[in-house]
């Protein structure tokens, strides 16, 4: 990805940029949007709203991949964070005027992140892990069709995180008018370099969400991303206020990047058929979210179907029980849930399918424990992904 330059100065702070691709930095060619490499930087360095190239000037940082932002005078009013979304740290975040200074790393080859893969979860980790004392905090930018299933992946993956990780990127290419991708990219700096949060987030409009609760909602709007079963942690406005974050101080952070591939996602339908039930439950499938009806419900008068779900159990296979519904959690409430918990699928509460899936991914991977272990920790609040348990790290 390209070397990172070290800069020091007491009156600034340093993040760092991972450019993985995606919309933000796309330009129109034959008529499609696609990546285009060693153009971002410059593209960004004649923009004064995200450099100031008088400032950059006087500290020495002409002519590289490191830029700067223009003073942020509202930093001056300093903001609180209180806890209402959990009993967690109260922290004041501290005045800051400090500028922040921004190092972007290049993806080879830059990615609309339709393509984006496992490996790349691992490679952007592991970047993070080896300049983790080196910044304040990351900024990652990529494209918005899976940065739901990066930002829950990297939630899970990053152990002991103690610094904010924000994810970001536009709907429409920050070289272009009406983009909202100078907003998205200047707020996640900001958050990135001002801010004690030690999170892997996702911002995008003006809202700053956990990663793992995210889903992308919409192709159009610049509003395209919902947390439905979690408020905002905090909300960019005049100024930035929020709440709720989460912090593990005890241990060494650490990123691991031994991840499952044999899971997968299944939408129940009505007339869904056992045979295809059956074909996505073979071997070598390890662990599966079914979408379900509702509060988590699915025919209870099929017992072709629920007889295949339960051979797979048996089998060890681990499966979450998610609703698809956008808005609310899995609950036995009707017989037609029950009938799922009898078969040995195990309640996804409220997390989305794509913070589920990444999951079973991480905690499948882990070959210290035995498939008990596994599924207590895939029923367990593992990073503030689901509405009920003890947090574990
Ligand atoms: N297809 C693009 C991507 O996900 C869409 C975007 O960035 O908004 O890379």
């Amino acid at each position: 990805m390209g070397n990172v330059q070290a800069v020091t100065s007491p009156s600034e702070v340093k993040v760092l940029v991972i450019y993985t691709g995606g919309t933000i930095g796309m330009t129109p060619k034959d008529g499609v949007l696609a990546p285009e490499a060693n153009a971002f930087v410059e593209g960004l360095r004649k923009m004064p709203m995200l450099h100031d190239e008088e400032y950059a000037k006087k500290i020495g940082l002409e002519g590289n991949n490191t830029l700067v932002l223009p003073r942020d005078s509202t930093a001056s009013r300093g903001f609180w964070c209180s806890s209402t979304v959990e009993e967690k740290t109260i922290t004041r975040l501290t005045k800051t005027n400090k500028r922040v200074v921004y190092t972007v790393l290049e993806y080879s080859p830059l990615l609309d992140s339709s393509n984006i893969s496992i490996e790349d979860w691992g490679t952007i980790g592991k970047e993070i892990e080896k300049e983790y004392e080196n910044f304040k905090g990351f900024v990652i930018l990529h494209g918005t069709d899976t940065m739901a299933y990066t930002a829950s992946a990297l939630s899970f993956m990053c152990e002991h995180l103690c610094k904010p990780i924000i994810l970001t990127g536009s709907q429409v290419p920050i070289f272009e008018m009406k983009s909202d991708g100078t907003d998205n990219l200047l707020g996640a700096l900001l958050i990135a370099g001002q801010f004690e949060i030690p999170e892997v987030c996702l911002y995008f409009c003006k809202k700053l969400f956990r990663g793992n609760r995210v889903t992308k909602v919409n192709a159009e709007s610049f509003d395209a991303f919902s947390s439905p079963n979690l408020d905002p942690l905090a909300v960019a406005d005049v100024e930035i206020s929020g709440s709720g974050w989460r912090a593990d101080h005890t241990a060494q952070f650490h990123v691991s990047t031994e991840l499952n591939r044999n899971v997968g996602l299944l939408r129940l339908f009505p007339g869904i058929t056992t045979a295809t039930v059956t074909a996505f439950l073979q071997q070598p499938m390890e662990g599966v979210v079914l979408e379900t009806y509702g509060s988590g419900n699915a025919p209870n008068n099929r017992p072709d179907l629920l007889a295949a779900l339960k051979e797979a159990t048996d089998n060890e296979v681990i499966i979450m029980n998610c609703t698809q519904c956008l808005k609310g959690t899995v609950s036995a409430s009707y017989a037609t849930g029950q009938v799922l918990n009898d078969a040995g699928l195990i309640s996804g509460g409220d997390m989305t399918s794509e913070a589920a899936l990444s999951k079973l991914s991480y905690v499948l991977a882990k070959k210290e424990l035995d498939v008990n272990a596994k599924k207590k920790m895939m029923g367990q609040d593992l990073r503030g992904e689901v509405s009920y348990g003890a947090k574990t790290n």
